[in-house]
């Protein structure tokens, strides 16, 4: 087929009367006007089959070489208009038994207004056998793509049912910095930024303001982007991703499992009921889930890992590829790390029996202090950590003694560490990474398909 230049034109007081999922039974014979651009596009010679889409769905439109100037007009312009390209279309709505809404539109008159100059690498319905990094180069066209529209639309209903489970759950949304002076969670992954004339970092969590305002209002939440510098290339990392953050006063980490239960069946029950449709495109069956989920202790599963395993010692962390030899595809909780794991505000649990069980002779203090265990919890799926929580430090002199055994600056934590002064309450709480539920919930394999703009250590465009 020839490429003639099709002139683009101004919306002017063109406005779309309906949105494809409107266009129906009840429209037939209305003249009305739609907009959208061209999902797919069918030529057999002297007629075409457009598949125009909003954001609701697609709609076909069918025009035939006809006998009139203006007839023709439309059918050479849509004969040349590439795929994506974006019209509005004034036509009649006719009845097609065989289109899926049961009619289609026959155009009157045409307004181009965003011609799609070159082929497209991928169509709506392509599925993505074009590589990530090609795909990222146009994401925007490739968010355009039925496989993305679906997770994107779940992603959204996720975060209203967030919203609406932990509003109903009497909590309330804060926002924290974001520019801050001190790592939290461990010096590595930082990045540093200029802050005027002072070198400040990018928060790795809002981990140390939210127990602040634990102070001031019990129970808040926050979702917001977390920056961290890993260093390596995985599937399951993101140099900036969403963390979903919940701290509650007066409970402990046994409370705040049972909330993160709720919380993601809740989330389950709500994108079944609002998306049924996506998650068929998808082919995911989300199953009935049964809260609990199971509680294995940390120490329980690194004996198991041990049979196979030898070199595992208590007290190291746990990879993702080992721990598929020992647990199944499904939410469960391994709970009560070493405290040695475990970032400085996490609260050692007392009364553990745990390090007297790991020694056959008597040990040394520090000894006793290594085989410490943690009041935490992570929230697993499969080998995936969807989720950290714990019970959290609230006492000054406990939290001193712990941001020394770390090797960190307590002097540098003063702004935090003096709230401590003035009665601040029992708390625990849970970071829960979007992304990485959302790779659970419907079985994405990378997690850059999960965030619109994904940053690595390879990207910081687009
Ligand atoms: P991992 O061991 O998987 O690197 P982490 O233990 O370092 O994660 P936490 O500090 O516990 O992460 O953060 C809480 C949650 O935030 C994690 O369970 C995860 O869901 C999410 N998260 C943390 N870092 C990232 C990241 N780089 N990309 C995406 N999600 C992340
Ligand atoms: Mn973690």
């Amino acid at each position: 087929m020839e490429d003639k230049i099709i002139n683009e034109q101004d919306l002017e007081n063109w406005r779309r009367t309906h949105y494809s999922h409107q266009v129906n039974g009840s429209t037939i014979d209305k003249l009305i006007i739609i907009m959208g651009w061209i999902s797919s596009k069918r030529d057999h010679g002297n007629v075409l089959f457009i598949q125009l889409r909003d954001k609701f769905g697609d709609i076909q439109i069918v025009v035939k070489k006809g006998k009139e100037n203006s007839e023709n007009r439309v059918f050479d312009i849509l004969k040349n208009l590439k795929e994506h390209s974006s019209v509005g279309i004034k036509g009649k709505v006719v009845e097609q038994k065989k289109s899926p809404n049961c009619v289609e539109v026959i155009p009157h008159e045409i307004k181009v207004l965003s011609v799609s100059a070159k082929s497209a690498p991928f169509l709506t319905n392509s599925i993505s056998t074009i590589g990530i990094d090609t795909r990222l180069e146009l994401r925007a066209l490739d968010l355009r793509r039925n496989y993305l529209q679906n997770i994107f639309r779940i992603r959204f209903t996720i975060l209203n049912s967030v919203r609406e489970f932990l509003t109903k759950n009497h909590f309330i949304e804060v926002n924290t910095p974001k520019m801050i002076s001190t790592a939290t969670e461990g010096g590595a992954a930082l990045f540093p930024i200029f802050y005027y004339d002072k070198e400040a970092f990018l928060a790795q969590s809002p981990q140390l303001y939210k127990e602040q305002l634990t102070m001031a209002f019990e129970n808040v939440f926050e979702i917001a982007p977390i920056f961290r510098a890993e260093p390596s290339r995985t599937n399951r990392h993101l140099s900036e991703a969403i963390s979903i953050d919940i701290e509650k006063a007066f409970v402990n980490y046994y409370d705040i499992m049972d909330l993160l239960d709720e919380l993601i069946s809740y989330i389950i029950l709500r994108t079944k009921e609002v998306n049924s449709i996506e998650l068929k495109n998808l082919d995911i069956e989300l199953s009935e889930i049964k809260i609990p989920f199971p509680r294995h202790t940390y120490s329980e599963l690194i004996d198991k890992l041990q049979k196979s395993h030898k070199y595992i010692r208590w007290g190291d962390d746990i990879s993702p590829k080992i721990l598929k030899d020992v647990i199944g595809d499904d939410f469960y909780y391994i709970v009560d790390w070493p405290l040695s794991t475990k970032p400085f505000y996490v609260k050692s649990k007392i009364n553990s029996d745990a390090a007297v069980s790991k020694s056959d002779s008597p040990v040394d203090s520090s000894e006793s202090e290594n085989m410490m265990v943690s009041e935490s919890f992570d929230l697993m799926f499969g080998p995936l950590e969807l989720s950290s929580g714990s019970t959290r430090v609230n006492n000054k002199n406990v939290l001193l003694d712990s941001m020394k055994k770390k090797g960190l600056n307590s002097a540098a934590f003063d702004y935090h560490l003096r709230v401590f002064d003035y009665g601040i309450p029992p708390h625990a709480g849970f970071g829960l990474g979007l992304e990485r539920l959302i790779m659970a919930l419907l079985k994405v394999e990378n997690i850059r398909d999960t965030t619109f703009y994904p940053r690595d250590i390879d990207r910081l465009t687009p």
